[in-house]
C-alpha cells in the first residue's frame, strides 16, 4: 500500500539512541550489564525529585498546568532571569523540534550547524524541508565559527550550536560567540544547546546564554533536566528566548508539553542543589581517570567539558565497541557520531568506571 507521505520524509531516519540494558542482556545472555552510552546520571535523580512524582501521582486525572507556571517560578527564582523569557519542553528536543518549525520553512531556508553535532537538529532542519549546512569542526574538535560566518548567506534563519558540544565534549569561548553574533544576517537566531551547562560553568570564557538574552542579543539558550539533574527519563528541557521566540514557540507547541509528573519532579530537583554538585564532583573524578588511562595506553582524549569522554582510539572503533558490548559495557560508537575513530563514553559511578576501565585496558591491550 503506498500513502501520500511528505516526500522529503524519505530522506530522514528515526533516531537511533543507545542500546537498552535489558536489550543487550537478552542478546548476549548477560547477567551484569552497564550502560556508559547516554551521558545519564549515574547517580540517578535526586531523592527529592522522586517523592515529588510520588506525591503528584495522586493528581494524574488532571490536566498539568500548560503554563508550567511553578516551574518558570523557580527557574526564574535560580537563575535570574524573567519567566516571560521562559519556554518548557517536553525535553530540550521538543524545544528543538519547535524551533525548527517556527523558524524553518522549505528549501529556501537554512539552518546551520556543526560537524559532527548532536543529531537531532538536522532531523529538526530535514522535517521543515530547510537546508541543513553542516560545517565541520576544526582540528581540534571545537566548533569553527570563523568557518560557519563564511558559509552563512541571508536565508540562514537559524544556527545550533551545542556548548559543550555533543560528541566531543569541547565548547565555543565567549569571545567567539560574541564575535559570531557580529556575523549573522537579519532575522537570523544563534541558539546555544546548554545540555551540559552545570558541568562546565566556571570554565574560564565559557558563556553563558542567559546573559546574551539578557541584553537583547538574537540568542535562545537551551536547558535540560535530562543530565546533570537525573531526570531523563521524565522529560523535562527549558528554553530562554527573546519574547518573539517565546510567543512563536507558544503558538505551535502541543498545550500540555510538559506533564504534571514531569514539572513537579523538575520543581523538586532545582531545590536540590546539593545532587547536581555531588554529580559534577563524581564527573570530574571520572573524566579524569579516563584520561589516565588512555594517556597510559597511548590514546588521546578530546578534551571535554560535560559528562561523557571521546576516546581517540587510533583505528575504528567499532570492534572495540563490540568487544566492551560482549563484556557487558554499551558504550557509543562513534561511526554512527561521524567519528569512525572514536568511542564517546559516558561517565559512570566509581564501581561502573572501574569495570569500563578493566574492559577497555583488556580490549585495547589485546
Ligand atoms: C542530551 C542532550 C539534549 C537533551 O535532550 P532532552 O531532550 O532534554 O533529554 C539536548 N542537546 C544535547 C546536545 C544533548 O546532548
Amino acid at each position: 500500500m503506498s500513502f501520500s507521505l511528505r516526500p522529503h520524509l524519505a530522506g530522514m531516519s528515526p533516531y537511533s539512541p543507545g542500546k537498552p540494558i535489558d536489550e543487550v542482556k537478552r542478546e548476549l545472555g548477560l547477567t551484569r550489564v552497564i550502560k556508559l552510552a547516554s551521558n545519564e546520571n549515574p547517580l540517578g535523580p535526586s531523592p527529592e525529585a522522586v517523592e515529588a512524582v510520588r506525591e503528584a501521582a495522586a493528581q494524574l486525572h488532571l490536566y498539568p498546568d500548560a503554563s508550567s507556571y511553578a516551574l518558570k517560578q523557580a527557574i526564574s527564582a535560580c537563575h535570574g532571569i524573567s519567566p516571560d523569557h521562559l519556554m518548557l519542553g517536553n525535553g530540550s528536543d521538543d524545544l528543538i523540534h519547535y524551533l525548527c518549525q517556527c523558524f524553518l520553512e522549505g528549501p529556501d531556508t537554512q539552518m546551520m550547524m556543526g560537524d559532527p553535532s548532536f543529531v537531532r537538529y538536522e532531523s529538526g532542519g530535514q522535517l521543515a524541508d530547510s537546508q541543513v549546512i553542516k560545517v565541520p569542526l576544526n582540528s581540534e574538535w571545537r566548533h569553527d565559527v570563523h568557518a560557519m560566518a563564511a558559509s552563512l548567506t541571508p536565508k540562514t534563519r537559524l544556527i545550533f550550536i551545542a556548548n559543550p558540544n555533543n560528541p566531543t565534549g569541547t565548547m565555543v569561548s565567549k569571545q567567539e560567540v560574541d564575535w559570531l553574533l557580529t556575523q549573522l544576517p537579519a532575522g537570523c537566531v544563534l541558539i546555544l544547546d546548554e545540555a551540559y551547562f552545570e558541568f562546565a560553568v566556571g570554565t574560564p570564557d565559557f558563556p553563558d546564554s542567559l546573559d546574551y538574552v539578557k541584553a537583547g542579543a538574537p540568542v535562545v539558550g537551551l536547558r535540560t533536566f535530562s543530565k546533570a539533574f537525573g531526570l531523563a527519563g521524565i522529560r523535562v528541557g527549558w528554553g530562554v528566548a527573546p519574547l518573539a521566540v517565546i510567543d512563536a514557540v507558544d503558538r505551535i507547541r502541543e498545550p500540555f508539553n510538559v506533564n504534571i509528573l514531569a514539572q513537579s519532579a523538575a520543581i523538586a530537583a532545582l531545590g536540590d542543589p546539593s545532587h547536581v554538585a555531588a554529580t559534577v564532583d563524581l564527573n570530574k573524578k571520572g573524566l579524569a581517570r579516563i584520561e589516565a588511562a588512555c594517556q597510559s595506553l597511548g590514546m588521546s582524549v578530546v578534551p571535554s567539558l560535560a559528562n561523557f569522554a571521546c576516546i581517540d582510539l587510533g583505528r575504528p572503533a567499532r570492534p572495540v565497541f563490540d568487544a566492551l558490548l560482549r563484556k557487558g559495557i554499551i558504550t557509543r560508537c562513534g561511526d554512527v557520531l561521524g567519528m569512525p575513530h572514536h568511542l564517546r563514553v559516558s561517565v559512570g559511578t566509581d564501581e561502573e568506571m572501574d569495570a569500563f576501565l578493566e574492559a577497555f585496558l583488556d580490549v585495547c591491550r589485546s
